[in-house]
């Protein structure tokens, strides 16, 4: 791994190697190929009710004075990767949505933490057969937007992420415009909210993704300084292997992210740090986002 800036950097080395889309598990590319649609359980309540029990899962919010301005790039747009702050604070955002964990929707909901979702409608909408090698752990997306209508509930803005997952390298200014407003529109059609973050499918980017987003609304281009693995296992992009204060995680919705969620959660108390409110945070920094 190589290149690491912080804040603004654009990471685009890292941001291949660790992508957004899916690979965590393997390390390849794709936004994961699970399978839809039967079993969505997300109905409120459903699941175990045990009570929350996690002193530091509210919000962290910015205190006066402490987030340095984010710069915007010279295309207009802040690309972040980092919240730039001393405090230990980190911020948790999911992708895509191929697989939708009731469990998962219960812990954000329940215990108050703060999750920025990167919506991708192809994801979000996926159907087909189930996974029958999957061996039963799966919440497989029902497809549709209930369960991101739940987590928006919940508190998570649902933020956008293209429709089709594209390398927007390999697009032209009218063909990323296309794939990022009919997101924002079908995210406002469907939630009721204009996303005002976009994050670039594998963190790929280029002056036009910032042009054709701002005129989409966009008022920030989301990256990321870490990645989320199954059993909750951060890969870090720099050598020294430690959280440091304003990452910024990614994560994807994945099966058994409740488990893994709570495995990463309590990892990030242990060390001290607290999750803080994207939004609030982005907005001290400068950002205009509402
Ligand atoms: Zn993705």
């Amino acid at each position: 791994m190589k290149g690491n800036r912080r804040l603004t950097g654009v990471l685009m080395g890292l941001t291949l190697a660790a992508g957004c889309a899916g690979g965590g598990s393997t390390g390849t590319t794709q936004a994961e190929p699970t399978a839809p649609s039967t079993s969505r359980s997300s109905a409120p309540g459903a699941e175990r009710t045990t009570p929350s029990a996690s002193p530091a899962s509210r919000a962290a919010l910015p205190r006066p004075g402490e987030v340095r301005r984010i710069p915007k790039s010279a295309n207009g747009l802040p690309v972040i990767s980092m919240i730039p702050t001393e405090r230990k604070v980190v911020f948790l955002t999911i992708d895509d949505g191929w697989e939708q964990d009731p469990g998962f929707l219960k812990q954000v909901r329940d215990e108050g933490i703060p999750i920025t979702v990167f919506a991708m409608r192809d994801a979000v909408e996926a159907t087909g057969s189930p996974d029958a090698a999957s061996g039963g752990g799966r919440y497989v997306g029902a497809g549709r937007w209930d369960y991101f209508r739940d987590l928006r509930d919940a508190g998570a803005p649902i933020e956008n992420h293209t429709f089709s997952h594209p390398n927007l390298w390999t697009l032209g200014y009218d063909r990323q415009k296309a794939e990022i407003c009919g997101m924002s529109t079908l995210i406002h059609k469907e939630t009721g909210r204009r996303p005002v973050l976009f994050r670039p499918p594998f963190g790929n980017h280029n002056a036009a993704t910032a042009r054709a987003a701002r005129e989409c609304g966009i008022k920030a281009i989301m990256m990321w300084s870490a990645t989320v693995q199954p059993g909750g296992k951060i890969a870090y992009q720099v050598p020294d292997k430690k959280l440091r204060p304003g990452d910024i995680l990614l994560l994807h919705f994945r099966p058994n992210l409740a488990r893994d969620f709570r495995i990463l959660v309590n990892k990030i108390k242990r060390r001290g740090y607290e999750i803080g409110d994207l939004r609030a945070y982005l907005k001290a920094g400068g950002v205009p986002v509402s």
